[in-house]
């Protein structure tokens, strides 16, 4: 009779395959044993990965946008700690930080490894993994890329980070949504919320669909001169290179290089590398900032966003993210890199106890 390795289950699929009759040395069933240790632990999360999606609320359920001058989310009912509240890659626009273009596919962004399959001759700062490897993503990437490979060299140099988000902005407003498997399928997508947000600044009703990131506040009066000379001049230069989309001035592109800063996401992230890039989102951007936050953004394989309840939170309350690592800084240390970076003095309860 045949000896079955340690532990081994007799059918079904986790059962280790063995012949009839045939006698597994110590070294086969040690590496049977692992084989079936991996499936386990690939069952395991698939079934975590379905549990987690069936559970994926709209966001619409989850909060709401209040409206007004500093419109925010808040919850729409009570809710339970580790909630799903958002899962989906829908209406972000995002871009990998320039130091993992190379590593990271620009779709899913998932580190890439042995897994890379291509990288974009043209602009040489997008590849793509074996799964995303797609006609469709190829073609639709050549409409960046056009607007990329436009601007002279020197603006191509160093760090892209802005100028790909832009690229990818102006490729979506004059070319149309990305494929379902690129992120920002739906960003331009008008709501009624935003329409709201969107006349409560005072811009009247939208001339088109490409104002809705302009619901993002640019905190222009807390940015440095520096920064706001800066965005001026690059707004300019790329007005001389490339065509705008129709209705887009030069301030209003200097206008979103502010809104980059202020509300952008360091999102996508991943366990290993931290944050991969950086983000806007239609929703996920209205997520105030608290040094004891009750929410949290994470990312899936997909390169999906998540947003994830931390704690209970009761009808109406704000929903809370962190835009810093808390724990590894002392509270000034915190407050002046928020200050630094999103442009804002935080005053949240933490803060004010000067913990
Ligand atoms: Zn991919
Ligand atoms: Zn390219
Ligand atoms: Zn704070």
């Amino acid at each position: 009779m045949a000896r079955r390795p340690m532990g081994g289950e007799e059918g079904g699929e986790d059962a280790v395959e063995e012949k009839e009759g045939e006698i597994l040395t110590p070294e086969e069933q040690q590496a049977a044993a692992e084989k079936k240790k991996k499936r386990n632990q690939k069952k395991r999360a698939r079934a975590k990965k379905k549990k987690a999606a069936a559970k994926a609320l709209v966001w619409e359920k989850a909060a709401t946008l209040s409206c007004g001058r500093e419109s925010r989310l808040v919850s729409k009912g009570n809710l339970g700690k580790g909630e799903l509240l958002w899962g989906t890659n829908e209406y972000y626009l995002s871009v990998l930080y320039t130091s993992h273009c190379g590593t990271h596919c620009g779709a899913c962004y998932a580190e890439m490894g042995a897994s890379k399959r291509w990288s974009c001759p043209v602009c040489k700062s997008f590849s793509l993994c074996e799964k995303c490897d797609k006609a469709e993503v190829k073609e639709w990437h050549e409409h960046e890329c056009g607007l990329f490979c436009g601007v002279p060299v020197g603006m191509r140099q160093g760090d892209t980070d802005y100028l790909r988000f832009v690229c990818r902005f102006f490729a979506i407003c004059c070319h149309g949504a990305p494929p379902a498997s690129l992120p920002g399928s739906r960003l331009l997508s008008p709501t009624p919320e935003l329409d709201e947000v969107f006349k409560l600044r005072g811009r009247g009703k939208s001339r088109t669909d490409i104002r809705f990131l302009d619901c993002l506040s640019t905190n222009e009066e807390l940015q440095s001169e520096d920064f706001r000379s800066w965005c001026s001049n690059f707004a300019q230069l790329f007005e001389r290179h490339v065509k705008f989309p129709a209705g887009y001035t030069v301030s209003d592109l200097a206008d979103l290089l502010m809104r980059i800063r202020t509300n952008g996401l360091g999102f996508p992230c991943s366990d290993k590398h931290g944050t991969l890039g950086w983000s806007l989102d239609l929703y996920a951007s209205f997520l105030d900032h608290s040094c004891s936050p009750n929410c949290e953004v994470t990312m899936d394989d997909g390169g999906k966003l998540l947003v994830r309840t931390l704690t209970d939170i009761q009808d109406g309350s704000p929903l809370l993210i962190s835009y810093v690592d808390v724990e590894s800084r002392t509270p000034k240390e915190r407050r002046d890199h928020l200050f630094e970076l999103y442009r804002f003095r935080c005053s949240c309860e933490r803060c004010e106890s000067g913990k």
